[in-house]
């Protein structure tokens, strides 16, 4: 048993079985033996790698992005220049380097960094030198706002509810034979479709989140682009846990595995809306980089030596890859010009 097992079967027999949701915020975040608390998750020797550490064409496309959407909005200065789950810093210190080029942005940018893990922070720091940590995404100072989110919403924590004969049964997490079990909660009501057995996957932290953020740029101007693996409307049990690469049983190692779920965007565009935003369609990852011309630069950066341009592209792009299972949806204020690469959620409403 991981020490953290320990300690969350020592909290199930005092207090009960726990949802899904108590389950993953301790085994990420849990301060002495979270996930994210205790190590460097990323690249060939972590457990997974994310868009900005395969290439810096990602987050060089997404300052441009925003880039233009703060030149569109009549750069207005200060503005916060934020990125919550900024992991190891890379995919702001890829946009800082794009923005740099736009006279005056990078003057007016005051960077905020939403990050729960101190030994991110100190990576984050070491990389990106001065810059302000916040712990909530609430903590956002109300000015104009520009932010990038990718693979954060997918690390917040989930919960889930199976069909049974009586209603919906949430899963939740109790002590078997050797371990933790998976069981379910006494069933309740819910505004719900689905036939006995299927699962749903509710995200009350991201709601929350996108209701935030969208309030802030709808007060005060502003742009975020959120990108990350998942769909529109549901999709059933996408709870997982990765480790060396490898997905394996989410209750086998807490503490050791990365454990996230899909994201569904249709919840979270309902949520940008409702906070009085203009959101996109989702896009997929792969068409959306490729039109703001992620092949012009990865010719360009392989004309000048990087021999692994060509096939980080493949890998950001291409559908097998990254290209379709990541989206990227983005939220503007009302009346401004949509950020570019998206088209607004509402002229799409049939088909999205
Ligand atoms: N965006 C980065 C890293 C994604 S991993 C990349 O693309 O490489 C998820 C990141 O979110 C990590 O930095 C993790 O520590 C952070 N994180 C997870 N849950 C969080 C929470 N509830 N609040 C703040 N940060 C969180």
């Amino acid at each position: 048993m991981t020490p953290l097992a320990e300690i969350i079967a020592q909290r199930i027999r005092a207090t009960g079985p726990i949802t899904l949701a108590d389950y993953m915020e301790l085994c990420l975040l849990h301060p002495r033996y979270g996930y994210y608390a205790t190590r460097d998750p990323f690249g060939q020797a972590g457990d997974f790698t994310t868009a900005p550490e395969i290439s810096q064409i990602f987050g060089e496309l997404c300052g441009l992005a925003l880039a233009q959407a703060w030149m569109d909005q009549g750069r207005p200065a200060p503005f916060t220049l934020a990125e919550p789950g900024p992991g190891r810093g890379t995919l702001m210190a890829d946009m800082l380097r794009t923005i740099r080029a736009v006279p005056g942005m990078v003057e007016a940018a005051d960077v905020t960094l939403i990050e729960a893990s101190d030994h991110l922070r100190g990576l984050q720091r070491e990389k990106l030198g001065n810059i302000r940590h916040i712990d909530g995404i609430e903590e956002l100072p109300d000015s104009p706002l520009f932010l990038m989110a990718n693979e954060f919403l997918d690390a917040l924590p989930i919960r889930q509810f199976q069909r049974v004969e009586q209603g919906w049964a949430e899963r939740i997490i109790g002590l078997g034979e050797g371990g933790l079990r998976m069981g379910l909660a006494p069933p309740v009501d819910l505004p719900r479709e689905g036939r006995i057995g299927d699962i749903v996957e509710d995200c009350p932290a991201a709601v929350a989140v996108i209701g935030v953020i969208a309030g802030r740029i709808a007060a005060h101007g502003g742009a975020a682009i959120i990108v990350d693996y998942g769909g529109w409307n549901g999709f059933g049990d996408t709870f997982q846990a990765l480790r060396a690469h490898r997905f394996e049983d989410p209750l086998a190692n807490p503490g050791e595995a990365d454990l996230t779920a899909h994201v569904d965007f249709a919840p979270l565009a309902a949520a940008a809306i409702r906070a009085g935003a203009e959101v996109s369609r989702p896009v997929h990852q792969g068409d959306w980089l490729l039109s703001l011309g992620a092949g012009a630069r990865a010719r360009r950066l392989a004309d000048a030596g990087d021999g692994g341009a060509m096939v980080a592209l493949r890998r950001l792009t291409d559908a097998g890859e990254m290209g379709h299972l990541f989206k990227a949806m983005a939220i503007w204020p009302k009346g401004a010009p949509p950020v570019p690469g998206f088209d607004p959620l509402r002229h799409h409403a049939d088909d999205a």
